[in-house]
């Protein structure tokens, strides 16, 4: 029988210090809900230097669902996601930020699209609830990148999604190394839905990506 969990959460971690404790707190609730036990979380530690690694340490001896991944200095985001994706056993594989910009609640509507077939369920962000020039420089980065670009990126969506495994494997095997990893979710094709959310301010802290 394979070993495989049902679903891994990855997470990646720079400097979340304040975050951690309402992240897991949320995100277990969520995970028990829909998954009964067959899950991993795997954080990437993408070099923080705030106490996010010791505390992510601690997490995991206590949890046994839960993994840690240290990288040796910062990456930066992507670098961190992919990171945790190769990791990943899961059959699905589920992207999620540490600052519950992304909410773990969403997870639900992530696992009952998947079970009803699709094998890319991605969030769209509906109301943003960042400045104006930030969402004017979103709206145009992402206009002018499907003006360009042979493939179109869906409007508004950013890496917080589930993917089943088959997608999880074709992402592993492509050779990118510079990757945009939501232009690459769409380019690898299967049956993909969107579904809307309402994504918040960072919980603590400043965004550093
Ligand atoms: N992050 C990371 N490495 C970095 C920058 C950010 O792993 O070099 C993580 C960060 O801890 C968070 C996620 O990536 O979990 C998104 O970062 P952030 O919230 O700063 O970006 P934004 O929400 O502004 O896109
Ligand atoms: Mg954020």
């Amino acid at each position: 029988a394979s070993m495989r969990p049902q679903v891994s959460v990855i997470i990646p971690v720079y400097n979340e210090r304040e975050n951690l404790d309402a992240l897991t707190a949320r995100l277990n609730a969520a995970l028990q809900e829909c998954l009964d036990e067959s899950f991993e979380v795997v954080f990437v530690d993408d070099g923080s230097r705030d106490g996010s690694s010791e505390m992510l340490d601690e997490l995991a001896a206590l949890n046994r669902h839960y993994r840690v991944i240290h990288l040796s200095r910062n990456f930066g985001h992507q670098a961190a996601l992919q990171a945790g994706i190769d990791a990943a056993s899961g059959n699905a594989v589920v992207l999620m930020d540490a600052d519950l910009q992304d909410p773990p609640e969403v997870l639900t509507e992530f696992i009952a699209k998947w079970q009803e077939g699709f094998d890319v369920v991605y969030a769209i962000r509906a109301n943003r609830h960042e400045p104006i020039w930030k969402r004017a420089g979103y709206k145009m980065f992402y206009r002018t990148m499907n003006f360009i670009a042979d493939i179109d990126t869906p409007l508004d969506a950013g890496d917080f999604c589930l993917m089943d495994r088959r997608v999880v494997d074709a992402l592993v095997g492509l050779r990118e190394r510079n990757r945009f990893l939501r232009g690459l979710r769409t380019w690898v094709g299967f049956k993909q839905i969107g579904i809307g959310f309402d994504r918040p301010l960072r919980n603590a802290g400043k965004p550093k990506y």
